[in-house]
């Protein structure tokens, strides 16, 4: 039973994995500055409390802590 749990638990644990490595990259423009996540674009599955992403350059990219969303600030 031990060693079902501890595969059910990686298990889990590598498809949250994959679900981040595969969520696109969210392009966002300067008017959207400052930008938050969770934002109108955000799963409402995967909601979280506010964060500030930090984006200030064009082709800059950074990653949400909390649901691992990718913002990308176009130019
Ligand atoms: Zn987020």
């Amino acid at each position: 039973m031990v060693d079902l749990r501890l595969r059910v638990g990686e298990k889990a644990m590598s498809e949250a994995r994959a679900k981040a490595q595969h969520a696109a990259v969210i392009e966002v423009s300067r008017r959207d500055l400052p930008l938050s996540c969770p934002n109108a674009g955000t799963d409402p599955a995967a909601l979280h409390p506010r964060v500030y992403i930090p984006l200030k350059k064009a082709g800059e990219s950074a990653v949400c802590p909390y649901c691992g969303a990718e913002y990308q600030l176009k130019e």
